[in-house]
């Protein structure tokens, strides 16, 4: 079977006249991390993981490195990763020292019992595990201390990423968009994967977890119908239960992936006022990434083809 890999770097609002080209070129960095993996003959779930660890390292994304602030100027990550093969997952929540929160959410799914761990609970595992201490400079990043600052002097209290003031530098509007990062694969085997992390919504109220370490929120995988990878305004993609309502279109209601997708995000997220978008590929290869934005970073490759990168409609 041909493999096919697609990732995501957030959805949001476009700023016209910003520098693209560093975008394209981290997307396309992730997507080729990826895709060596499936290229060697290795599996959809060791594919999501390299392509989510190359972005969590990228610092224009909002997941590890790049993530945003929390009110009280902290970060707090959550990260997951689900494996279709018999919808296996692991997520951690609220995370604050590991480098890479997907390759801990991993060790949530391969070395424990449990699906989501959370903040203290989630670091002490980490700590048992051999994840290093990873200090809060690493995180630290003036341009996002600034954009807490805007949002906080926007005097909206516990105010979500995406309505603060804009600053024509990046293609996306920094305060209108949803940095997340999010991979899906399917492998020659034919087996689907999916794996998200994020360091949620600047400004965020300490202990807020957003859905993308929720399964069938910000996340999906099943051979059967589709892996999906979510990004945008996580508490309605969590009230829409969002990532597997694009399954259940397929599994139960004989959708394609293209029609569930886009139903999935333009009627049921948009009817609640959700903003963002998803990447999804399908059982067969099929690759559908709706958004009900003006942007979505995004890349995509299929065997034999060239990685395209993508961020407007
Ligand atoms: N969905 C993420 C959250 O709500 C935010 C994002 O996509 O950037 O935490």
């Amino acid at each position: 079977m041909q493999y096919v890999l697609a990732i995501h770097g957030g959805a949001g609002t476009i700023m016209p006249g910003g520098d693209e080209e560093p975008y394209h070129a981290a997307l396309r960095e992730a997507a080729a991390a990826g895709e060596s993996v499936l290229a060697s003959g290795g599996s959809a779930l060791d594919a999501v993981s390299a392509a989510v660890v190359a972005l969590e390292d990228c610092i224009l994304f909002n997941a590890g490195r790049g993530s945003v602030y929390t009110s009280d100027a902290r970060h707090e990550m959550d990260a997951i990763v689900m494996d279709g093969i018999k919808q296996t997952a692991g997520a951690v929540a609220g995370v604050h020292s590991v480098k890479n929160p997907v390759l801990l959410a991993r060790a949530v799914m391969e070395k424990s019992s449990c699906v989501l761990l959370a903040a203290d609970g989630a670091e002490r595992f980490a700590r048992e595990q051999g994840f290093a201490v990873t200090e809060p400079e690493y995180f630290a990043s003036p341009a996002r201390l600034q954009q807490l600052q805007r949002a906080q002097a926007a005097g909206k209290g516990s105010m979500l990423d995406h309505d603060g003031q804009s600053q024509a530098q990046e293609p996306i509007d920094p305060d209108r968009k949803f940095g997340t990062v999010g991979a899906v694969a399917r492998d020659r085997n034919g087996h689907l994967a999916s794996a998200v992390s994020t360091g949620g919504m600047t400004n965020k109220r300490p202990g807020r977890v957003g859905d993308t370490p929720i399964v069938g929120a910000g996340c999906y995988a099943n051979d059967a119908s589709v892996a999906v990878a979510a990004t945008g305004t996580g508490e309605m993609f969590i009230r829409s239960v969002l990532a597997f309502d694009v399954a259940a279109r397929m599994q139960y209601g004989g959708a394609s992936l293209g029609d569930a997708a886009h139903a999935a995000v333009h009627e049921k997220l948009s009817k609640i006022e959700g903003d963002g978008g998803i990447i999804a590929v399908g059982a067969d290869g099929a690759l559908a990434m709706p958004f009900n934005t003006t942007g979505m970073y995004r890349a995509s490759v299929r065997e034999g083809e060239a990685i395209k990168t993508a961020i407007f409609a």
